[in-house]
Formats: C-alpha cells, sequence, structure tokens
C-alpha cells in the first residue's frame, strides 16, 4: 500500500468544482485533468481518476457494461467470418452496424481479427444454441438424466455432473463432457464409499438438463441420428438398468414421461419393452446396501423391462458401457446359445 498524501485544500476545492462542471458536459476524467493542467492545477491523473469514480460511481458501471457473453460470441463469429471474407476493419466495423445493430471499435475487430483476445474466454459454449447434436452430448443427456444432477448454486454458478459406482462409467462421461464443452477431460474423484464424482461448471448443459428433464429440449439432441439415438439408451441404461442372470433387463426412474421417452426411442431402435409399472411406493423405506443406510422413497419409482424376445436385439444395438453390466449380459445369451 501506498501512502496517500493530501491534497492541499485549495487544489482539492479546485479539482472537485473542475469534476462538478466537467461531468456535467459529460466529460471523461483524463478531459478533465487536462482542463485542470491548462489552468495551471498541478495534480496528477490517477488522483483525478480517483476523485472522479469516488464522487460519480455510476460511471464505474458504464464503464464496466458489455455485452452478454452469448451475443459477444456471436459478433465474434460474424467479425472472424468477415475477415476471411478479406473485409478490412472499417468495413467490418459498418457491416456489423448493418447486419447486428450492434457498434464494435476498431479495436476490439482488430484484437478479434488477430486472436489476442475473444469473447469465449474459456467458455465454447455458453448457451443452449451453442450446442451441437454429437454421439457425446446424447451419452452426456442420458448419463445426467439417469443418475446425474444439474445445480445452480450462488445464484451464477452452473454445475452439472454425475455420481456412478462403475469407474468405466465415469471414464466415458467425462471423455464425452470433454468433447462436448471442448475442453479437456474434467478428472473424476472418488469419493469414501468407493463411488465416482464428475462435475462441470456449464450453463448451457445446465439449461439443457436441469430436472425434471423437459423431453422437449432433449428431443432434437437425441434424435438427430440412429447413433445419438444409441448412445443416449445405453447410457441411460448404464445408470439406471440392471440385468440378472436370467437375462432381464430392467431401468428404473421415477420421472413417468423420461421413462416412456426411454421407451419410445428404444421402440424406435426397434427394442420393445413392457408399459412402466409401479415398483416403489411414495414413502416406502427401503435399505442401499451400499451405504449402509435405510432410506424413504420421495417419489413414486417405475420400472420397465425389455421384452425377453428383444434381449439379444437390445444386446447388438445398444448394449452396456459398464463391463460387468455386458459380461453378465453376454453369459446369458451365451447360455441360451444365442451367442
Ligand atoms: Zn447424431
Amino acid at each position: 500500500m501506498t501512502t496517500q498524501r493530501r491534497l492541499p485544500p485549495e487544489v482539492k476545492e479546485k479539482l472537485l468544482e473542475a469534476l462538478r462542471v466537467g461531468v456535467a458536459k459529460g466529460y471523461g476524467y483524463v478531459k478533465i485533468w487536462r482542463m485542470l493542467k491548462e489552468n495551471g492545477v498541478e495534480v496528477s491523473i490517477s488522483t483525478v481518476r480517483n476523485y472522479y469514480y469516488k464522487n460519480f460511481p455510476e460511471k464505474l458501471k458504464r464503464r464496466g457494461r458489455c455485452l452478454p457473453r452469448e451475443l459477444r460470441i456471436k459478433l465474434y463469429q460474424k467479425v472472424l467470418e468477415l475477415r476471411r471474407q478479406g473485409l478490412g476493419y472499417k468495413r467490418i466495423k459498418k457491416k456489423i452496424e448493418e447486419l447486428c445493430n450492434v457498434s464494435l471499435s476498431i479495436s476490439t475487430i482488430s484484437r478479434w481479427c488477430r486472436k489476442i483476445c475473444s469473447p469465449h474466454n474459456g467458455c465454447r459454449v455458453p448457451s443452449v444454441k451453442f450446442l451441437e447434436p454429437s454421439p457425446e452430448l446424447s451419452q452426456v443427456i442420458g448419463t445426467v438424466a439417469g443418475d446425474g444432477f444439474a445445480t445452480k448454486k450462488n445464484g451464477n454458478e452452473y454445475v452439472i455432473g454425475a455420481r456412478v459406482k462403475d469407474g468405466d462409467l465415469i471414464e466415458e462421461f467425462s471423455r464425452c463432457l470433454g468433447k462436448v464443452l471442448g475442453r479437456d477431460p474434467p478428472r473424476p474423484r472418488q469419493e469414501k464409499d468407493g463411488a465416482f464424482v464428475v462435475e462441470v461448471e456449464s450453463k448451457a448443459l445446465y439449461e439443457l438438463l436441469r430436472k425434471p428433464i423437459d423431453i422437449n429440449r432433449i428431443a432434437p439432441f437425441v434424435e438427430h441420428c440412429e447413433e445419438c439415438m444409441r448412445r443416449f439408451a445405453r447410457s441411460f441404461f448404464d445408470s439406471e438398468g440392471s440385468v440378472d442372470k436370467d437375462g432381464k433387463i430392467r431401468c428404473y426412474n421415477s420421472d413417468l414421461q423420461l421413462l416412456q421417452y426411454v421407451r419410445k426411442i428404444l421402440n424406435i431402435l426397434g427394442i420393445r419393452t413392457t408399459r412402466p409399472k409401479i415398483c416403489t411406493k411414495k414413502g416406502t423405506a427401503f435399505f442401499d446396501r451400499r451405504r449402509g443406510k435405510t432410506y424413504t422413497a420421495k417419489k413414486d419409482v417405475y420400472r420397465i423391462c425389455v421384452r425377453m424376445s428383444d434381449v439379444l436385439r437390445f444386446y447388438q444395438r445398444i448394449g452396456f458401457t459398464i463391463q460387468r453390466k455386458q459380461k453378465r449380459l453376454e453369459e446369458y445369451l451365451r447360455k441360451r446359445g444365442l451367442l
């Protein structure tokens, strides 16, 4: 910390007077400092700036104002596109004004074009509109819809992730998240009970995946192509599905609408399932072996089963990422001579 020298009272008075007059005329602190200098008042520019923001704090807010990131990223992409077409900075500025009704400074355009800075600042996917359909995104949707969470912390921190038992599943989830968000895969952490957790900050994925899952929002991504549907179904069954030694594949969830949607996707892929049935009523106590605790079901839990005639098709077209489930399914199919 530097000790601040007190201004002589007559200088201070002149400074305050100049600020009042200057601000009324809409001057910035540099112009006011110059005005003072011309009148023979010796005071440093930083002193003028400090007094300026102390006495007129609303100016600080104006200084910090900028366009929302989503809009800036759109403008950035447009600027780069125009640059590629061979336009100069001035013409880009004019074109952006015509197209987007936004006035960008030449220096911003120049810094963007020279890749000195960009509005991404480590965030390549600022909102749902910037998400591209891909098998990886479908996989993320399926996992979060099943075992995952999407929460808002402290008003503006958006976190999504999943907590799962199997290392192979979490690795795949993490890889897909990295691909979707254009970043390095987040590192999973292991909790005391052995479960793996991966979480990332992403407003876009939060908007897409907050619960209850909005089917209309996820549908365009999930139904993008057959591979996307397959990956969604597989990751959902990885999280919520089970297979026993008799080859019965079951899937559980408390969100009836979501289960109906999963059924629809499976049906498109040629796999029929039974209608959802309540298997745990709200208020039922049950024992969680993994955590060694008794819980009470907060919601009704529903179950669907893959029809026995379609189990082989499920294996061929969907399968499990989780090896222990996949192996159990293979054992059953081998035993039945189907594999
Ligand atoms: Zn696709």
